[in-house]
């Protein structure tokens, strides 16, 4: 077993099993080394066992390390409970398991199935050295990306068009693909926050929020700014400054120990006294990994609490529908004593001009 698995066996006791069904891709990929989407990973107390179809031994064998490849023969349920035998109590995702899987298991697993909710996110939380480094390279190809855009940019483009960009630039950059489809929310349409894009045209005028990350390597970046086409106007400038000293008040809080409530108050108790109480209506951030959206979580209701090398973002915003939205999101690692930014672009409003207009 590689040190991964064996920090997970050692999770079990708590959770009162003695296995453990894992089945969310990036799940297995963070145990096993096993890039593939279509696999399930049995870890037991002494083994964990890779299951794969004949398409994926040999990819599963060159990838996979401390698991045994094991090919499905027939129906993959009879597989693995020849494996679970007598393993007791097993534990399963029952966040990502499908009822269908999951009623065939419990027909044909003598072991007991017990629904744990997302296991192995509070391990894949904190980040190791490695880990943090492709981080690190998948934020400079994020930001590379933005500053080359940011030189293309110029009114009469739809947003489609800036995505089409943003997605050519990762590539080019050495990206295997965008983290997810990028968010180009220009004027009124930046009031969502998850708007995707849309055949809209650009005009000199328009605040665009530009959302976007990269994926190398399996981990991913998340970055936002703000691009302004032209003279940000009296408003746009209140709120971005209100936006940005929110962020920065959020990154100076986290460090570890502290909660994902308190450092989302940070943030969120200064927009409200600045006038913007109802016009923040997400969490502050979230874990970055080899999902974009991961533990631990800032957020009012979060139960987390943060731990020297977890990646989180800090991404404040204020939205008011008809007039559009402002949001600005930066990535961090939390140490003992605060927080080290990841991105490095700058955050003045000055810098979110285009160059050309
Ligand atoms: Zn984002
Ligand atoms: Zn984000």
């Amino acid at each position: 077993m590689n040190r991964r698995l064996r920090k997970l066996v050692g999770t079990f006791a708590g959770h009162g099993v003695e296995g453990l069904l894992v089945s969310r891709p990036t799940d297995v990929t963070y145990l096993s080394g096993f890039t593939g989407e279509d696999a399930s990973l049995l870890v037991l107390e002494e083994e964990a066992f890779l299951l794969v179809d004949f398409r994926y031994t040999e990819r599963a064998e060159r990838e996979s390390s401390g698991v045994t490849v094991t090919e499905i023969r027939g129906k993959m349920t009879d597989t693995l409970s020849g494996l679970a035998g007598d393993a007791g109590r097993v534990g399963f995702d029952s966040s990502h398991l499908t009822h269908g899987v999951f009623g065939l298991l419990s027909e044909k697993l003598g072991a007991k199935l017990s629904p744990l909710k997302n296991p192995v996110s509070a391990l894949r939380a904190v980040k190791d050295d490695g880990e943090l480094a492709l981080i690190q390279r998948s934020v400079k190809v994020a930001e590379e990306s933005f500053l080359q855009l940011k030189k293309t940019l110029r009114s009469g483009m739809t947003e489609k068009d800036v995505a089409d960009e943003v997605e050519h630039l990762l590539r080019r950059n050495g990206a295997s693909r965008g983290a997810f489809p990028a968010i180009i929310g220009s004027a009124e349409n930046a009031s969502l926050p998850h708007h995707t894009v849309s055949d809209r045209v650009i005009e000199e005028g328009d605040a665009v929020l530009i959302d976007m990350g990269a994926v190398l390597s399996g981990y991913a970046s998340d970055l936002t700014r703000m691009v302004f086409f032209g003279e940000p106007d009296e408003e746009q400038r209140k709120i971005y400054g209100a936006v940005l000293r929110a962020q920065s008040l959020g990154i100076e809080s986290a460090a570890a120990g502290r909660t994902g409530v308190k450092v989302d108050a940070a943030a969120r108790d200064f927009l409200k006294d600045a006038g913007y109480g109802g016009l923040f209506g997400h969490g502050l951030g979230h874990g970055v990994g080899l999902d974009v959206h991961e533990s631990p979580v800032l957020a009012p209701r979060s139960r987390d609490t943060l731990e020297t090398g977890m990646v989180v973002t800090f991404e404040p915003g204020v939205y008011r529908r008809g007039w559009g939205g402002i949001r600005i999101e930066d990535m961090g690692v939390i140490t003992d004593s605060g927080c080290d930014l990841l991105t490095g672009l700058p955050r003045d409003i000055e810098s979110a001009r285009t160059e050309t207009v």
